[in-house]
């Protein structure tokens, strides 16, 4: 069969032929790319003697053709999939998961990597070859590869007891999320929803066989209105405990048991592999590095955030009283009195600022942003092959005009794409023989479609959301590192946010707003009393959610930097470990951490405070672009420099510094999000 996978690819740029493949190409190309990948290593190891470059470089270099198949095939099933590309991802996945097994569990493969680094000191490497030695050696040695014999033994049956409880974990809570259904039969029990989440849940009763009444599931879409509009206090505390007691009733859906395994289960193998802990183990290759550092940080941000936390739940206490006479605010009354505070105190909402953000004056906008900042051009070539017709393929080119990029833009909904929002890449960077190979970025999104009579207008959130993908985009496109494997968003974890999170500041600035922010019909620029609304409204009870993020990223801490062993009753640690963070009365029953699926689903782990400490460098960082300007250039040069075109060359805290002068610091994300007074 003529594979257009596994031919040259005769497109512009070397770009994925989507008109030519058709889903019955992957399974034999992957198979084949397998194939040529072992190949490559078996090559490394017939060489005579391990050298940094025949053995370290050669395995970047090693199994290409597989990365670029298997990630035009992911991605599809991401954004484009259909039955028959899902049922090969049932077959494809497996092969690769055992393919890179295969390779770091090579001993052979290992020894070589291992003397290369033990002459680490005498190679005379640059600061991104040492690292790239240091993350391939890592590789090995975290997955198990010093362990001999019957511990070698003992860590792949953790790893299968920890992937059968991970699983099991999240299918408790599925299955617990989709047994819930509560049933209304009277519309009067119904006050404060807006008409059409109404019809949604006349239409789950219907589906529920309840033709004309009304039905509410845990399920997010419905929930959340739910908690956030409904006057009647009863349905809110109904819903709030079905959802807080979700895994915990203590029948064969509960998970706490589980957790007491999971726990186990990442100790020991921790352990096994030498470090104290499963957070030390983790925290080893984050720019935090340590679960003190952690832990103080987040006790740092609880000390600034609380006082605020607490004058907030007054402010909301007070209003509840005066509007409904409430006595005592409780944990399900909190969405819908914050809902209704917001809107007095802003009167802001999603319609009032939608004229102003016609998704094609968005998009070239962010396109004039990146010109500004970093000289970079963006052209779209309708000869570069698309998977959709959705979908616009541009050329990038930086500020000679030189190519620097392909890069796609996948914005509406559509079935076979999944929810949300992200960036993702057909190609990585990397120089080879001197040879400067670009990469292929493409960003997927969910925006509102147009219509017949409208164009796309996108919600505020919707416009912070594509210029942080796009800040991910750019540390892809800009990337100008010499290895793949530690180019372009390759980074550490808590470090990957950087550039997206930073690229959302500028829709905050005048001066980046007047670029694009204009009516769609009037042509008017968006009102200046506007922007402070949206500035304002979005630090509204900044301190309690602030609270609530590091109560998350305490317990995630607590249970993973420790022996668990300790821990007997799930319930009493939770309530202990959350206690100095939560500011309103504890509901007796409730348990968040039976469905915390981040930490024991996903893979969150040792890791929750991600968030709040890459807004801490975000906001830390865009303070230097208000100080020199937010479109100054060296300020700009200097980021590109030592963030967007560094990836992950060197370790985030080397480079952060770099580029800021020093260390970061909590304060400007404290000011920003009006935690602290300037
Ligand atoms: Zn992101």
């Amino acid at each position: 069969m003529n594979n257009p996978l596994l031919a040259t690819f005769a497109t512009p740029f070397d770009t994925a032929p989507f008109d030519q493949i058709t889903p019955k190409h992957f399974l034999p190309a992957i198979k084949s790319a397998i194939a040529e990948a072992k190949e490559d290593i078996s090559k490394i190891k017939a060489e005579a003697l391990p050298t940094f470059e025949n053995t370290i470089e050669a395995l970047d270099g090693s199994g290409k053709r597989l990365g670029i198949i298997a990630g035009i095939f992911f991605n599809l099933n991401s954004a484009e999939t259909n039955e028959e590309i899902q049922s090969l991802a049932r077959e494809i996945s497996p092969l690769l998961t055992e393919h890179g097994n295969d390779i770091l569990l090579d001993q052979a493969l290992f020894q070589r990597v291992a003397q290369v680094f033990e002459q680490k000191d005498g190679l005379k490497l640059s600061p991104e070859q040492v690292t790239l030695l240091d993350k391939t050696y890592k590789s090995f040695v975290r997955n198990g590869a010093k362990l001999k014999g019957e511990k070698a033994d003992q860590l792949r049956k953790i790893d299968q007891e920890l992937a059968q409880n991970s699983l099991k974990f999240g299918e408790n809570v599925l299955a617990e999320t989709n047994k819930y259904v509560h049933i209304v039969d009277l519309e009067s029990d119904l006050e404060g929803l807006p008409e059409g989440i109404k019809e949604a849940a006349a239409q789950i009763a219907e589906e529920k066989g309840e033709a004309g009444k009304w039905a509410f599931t845990l399920d997010y879409p419905s929930y959340i209105p739910a908690m956030t509009y409904a006057k009647n206090r009863a349905l809110r505390e109904t819903l709030f405990m079905a959802n807080g007691t979700k895994c915990a009733k203590g029948d064969e859906l509960d998970n706490q048991e589980i957790i007491k395994k999971i726990l186990k289960l990442r100790h020991d193998r921790a352990v096994l592999l030498g470090y104290k802990s499963h957070a030390d183990f983790v925290l080893e290759e984050r720019m935090a590095k340590s679960p003190s550092q952690v832990i103080s940080f987040l006790d740092s941000l609880l000390e600034k955030a609380k006082p605020k936390g607490k004058a907030e739940i007054k402010e909301l206490e007070a209003f509840a009283k005066e509007l409904d006479g409430l006595e005592e605010l409780k944990k399900w009354d909190f969405a819908y009195y914050s809902e209704l505070l917001k809107k007095e105190k802003y009167s802001l909402d999603d319609e009032l600022l939608r004229p102003y953000f016609q998704l094609e004056k968005v998009i070239e906008g962010v396109f004039q942003t990146a010109e500004k900042l970093f000289g970079i051009t963006f052209t779209p070539r309708t000869d570069i092959p698309v998977y959709h017709k959705d979908v616009t393929a541009y050329e990038v080119t930086d500020k000679e005009g030189k190519y620097l990029s392909v890069f796609y833009a996948d914005f509406f909904p559509r079935p076979g794409k999944r929810n949300g929002a992200w960036m993702t890449s057909y190609k990585g960077q990397s120089i080879k023989e001197g040879q400067d190979i670009r990469p292929h970025v493409s960003i997927v999104c969910n925006f509102t479609k147009p219509t017949k009579s409208k164009p796309s207008l996108l919600t505020f959130n919707e416009v912070t959301t594509l210029f942080h993908e796009f800040g991910h985009a750019l540390h892809g496109m800009m990337a100008k590192g010499s290895y793949e494997s530690l180019s372009g968003t390759s980074v550490f974890w808590d470090f990957v946010e950087l550039p997206s999170q930073i690229f959302e500041n500028w829709c905050y600035e005048k001066e980046c707003l007047d670029q694009f922010a204009k009516h769609y019909e009037t042509g008017e620029k968006i009102p200046e009393d506007l922007i402070e609304k949206i500035k304002k409204a979005s630090n509204f009870q900044q301190g309690y959610q602030t609270l609530r993020q590091i109560s998350f990223g305490l317990l995630d801490m607590a249970y993973h930097s420790k022996d668990p062993s300790e821990i007997t009753s799930i319930r009493d640690f939770e309530e202990q470990v959350m206690k100095p963070t939560d500011l309103l009365p504890k509901v007796p029953g409730t348990l968040m951490s039976t469905s915390f699926s981040h930490i024991f689903q996903g893979g969150y782990s040792s890791g929750y405070y991600s968030y709040k400490w890459a807004e801490v460098l975000d906001a830390d960082a865009f303070e230097l672009f208000q100080e020199k300007g937010v479109f100054d250039k060296a300020t700009a040069d200097s980021f590109v420099k030592n963030i967007l075109s560094a990836g992950g060359s060197e370790h985030p805290s080397v480079l952060y510094k770099r580029f800021r002068g020093r260390e970061p610091k909590q304060d400007a994300l404290l000011k920003r999000a009006g935690l602290i007074s300037e």
